[in-house]
C-alpha cells in the first residue's frame, strides 16, 4: 500500500466538505482597487488597515535599505543578523508605544508561539479566551502548562476561573481585537483582574495598532491603561503597518528574556534590511500623518451604518472589522463569489474558522477607500441580499 495515501485522503475529504484552502492571487500592489484573477476589483478583505502598503514612503525607505545593505542577513539574529535597522525599529516602536522595550520577531504567529511558550512551564497555568487566535492556542499548548479557556470576554467567568486555579505562575492572555467578530476585549477589567489575582497579562494588539487608541497606539492607549498593568503587549506588521513580522513589547527584562528563550526567534534568520525599513517608515506615517486613521474609522462608520440600514446583521462589530452574517456557510460562499462577479473582494469566513451557523463574509475596512467606493460595496450587497433573499 502506498504509505502516502492520506494525502489524497485527506486532500479529498477537505474538498468533499468545501475546505480546501484555495487562495485567490493577487496581480498588483495592494491598495483599494486591486487586481485579483485578472479582475480589478474593490479590496474589503486584507488587514492592510491604513493602505500602507503600497504607501511611497515605505516603498522608497525599502528601495533605500536595499542599496545600503543589501536583500538578506543571511544568518539569524545572534549570529550575523542583527543589523543596525532592527534595532531602530525595536526603539522606535517601543516609543510609539510607550513601553520599555521591543523584541521583533519573524511573524506575529512565530512570537506568540515563543513567548507564551517561554514564560510558561509544566506547573504554570493559562487563563486564555475562548475565541483567541490560534497562535496563541498553539503557543499555550507548546508551554505545556495548563490552560483553562473562559467564556469570551467575560471577566466575571475569568474571575471564579481564577478563584479555581491557583497552581504556579498565571497568565492571562486575549487577542485585543477579535478577528472574526471585530469585537474589542474589556481589557481594563481584565487588567483589573490580573491585578488582584497577581496574574501576568498579555494582549495580543495584532488587529488593534494602528487602529485603535491615539494616533494607532493600540488597545493598551484605547483603554488608557497603565503600561505595567499590560506586561506582555505582542503585535504585528502585516497588519495596519502594512508590511510583515511580529514583535512583543513590555519590560526591558521581558525582551531580554524573550531574546534570549524565544526559538522561533533564536532559530530563524532575521528579516531582510527593506523588511525592517518599510516597518521603521509605517511608524514616521503614523507619526506624521494622522488622517490614515481618522480615514479609517469614518469609513468603518460609514460602511457599518450603510450595511445594517440595509438589514443586515454586522454581529459584535467594534471595530473596522465588519462581519456580515450569513448563517449558512453555502449562502456565504456563494454570497462571496456573487460579491467577486460584482467587482467586490470580501471573503466567506465558514465552519471551522467560526460555528457552523455562524457564517459570514468578513469584511475589514481600509483608510484608503473613498465614499464612492463604500457606496458601490452598499449597492452590491443591497442586490445580492435581495437576490438571495437575505434582506
Ligand atoms: N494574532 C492575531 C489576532 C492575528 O489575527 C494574526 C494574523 N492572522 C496573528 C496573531 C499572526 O500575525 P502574523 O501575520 O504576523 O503572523
Amino acid at each position: 500500500m502506498d504509505k502516502f495515501s492520506f494525502l489524497k485522503d485527506e486532500l479529498d475529504r477537505l474538498e468533499s466538505e468545501g475546505l480546501l484552502v484555495k487562495p485567490r492571487t493577487v496581480q498588483g500592489p495592494l491598495d483599494a482597487w486591486v487586481q485579483v484573477d485578472g479582475k480589478n476589483i474593490l479590496n474589503m478583505s486584507s488587514n492592510d488597515y491604513l493602505g500602507f502598503a503600497n504607501h511611497p514612503h515605505l516603498k522608497q525607505a525599502a528601495k533605500e535599505a536595499i542599496d545600503n545593505f543589501g536583500v538578506g542577513p543571511a544568518a539569524v539574529r545572534t549570529i550575523a543578523g542583527t543589523n543596525q535597522l532592527h534595532l531602530e525599529l525595536e526603539k522606535r516602536l517601543a516609543e510609539f508605544k510607550g513601553a520599555e522595550a521591543t523584541l521583533s520577531f519573524p511573524s506575529g504567529c512565530a512570537c506568540n508561539l515563543a513567548v507564551i511558550a517561554s514564560l510558561m512551564g509544566e506547573t504554570d497555568t493559562i487563563f486564555s479566551d475562548e475565541l483567541n487566535h490560534a497562535s496563541i492556542i498553539d503557543g499555550c499548548r507548546l508551554s505545556r502548562a495548563k490552560t483553562v479557556r473562559y467564556r469570551h470576554c467575560d471577566p466575571a467567568a475569568l474571575d471564579s476561573l481564577l478563584h479555581e486555579h491557583r497552581s504556579g505562575r498565571r497568565l492571562i492572555v486575549t487577542d485585543g481585537v477579535f478577528s472574526m467578530d471585530g469585537d474589542i476585549a474589556p481589557l481594563k477589567e481584565i487588567s483589573n483582574l490580573a491585578r488582584e489575582h497577581g496574574a501576568m497579562l498579555y494582549v495580543d494588539d495584532a488587529h488593534g495598532e494602528g487602529v485603535l487608541g491615539e494616533g494607532g497606539r493600540g488597545i493598551v492607549s484605547h483603554f488608557k491603561l497603565d503600561r505595567e498593568d499590560v506586561q506582555v503587549e505582542m503585535g504585528t506588521f502585516s497588519k495596519a503597518f502594512g508590511v510583515v513580522g511580529g514583535h512583543v513589547s513590555g519590560s526591558r527584562d521581558l525582551v531580554n528574556f524573550a531574546f534570549n528563550k524565544s526559538r522561533t526567534w533564536l532559530l530563524s534568520g532575521s528579516h531582510p534590511p527593506a523588511v525592517v525599513a518599510a516597518c521603521v517608515a509605517a511608524i514616521d506615517v503614523l507619526e506624521k500623518e494622522p488622517r490614515h486613521v481618522r480615514n479609517l474609522w469614518s469609513n468603518t462608520d460609514y460602511f457599518r451604518k450603510g450595511i445594517q440600514k440595509l438589514g443586515f446583521d454586522t454581529g459584535r462589530s467594534q471595530t473596522p472589522i465588519v462581519p456580515v452574517m450569513m448563517g449558512d456557510s453555502a449562502v456565504a460562499k456563494r454570497f462571496s463569489q456573487r460579491l467577486f462577479e460584482e467587482g467586490i473582494f470580501a471573503l466567506p469566513i465558514v465552519f471551522p474558522m467560526v460555528a457552523k451557523d455562524k457564517a459570514r463574509i468578513r469584511t475589514i475596512m481600509n483608510a484608503a477607500l473613498t465614499q464612492r467606493d463604500l457606496d458601490e460595496a452598499l449597492a452590491a450587497f443591497e442586490n445580492i441580499g435581495r437576490e438571495l433573499k437575505l434582506i
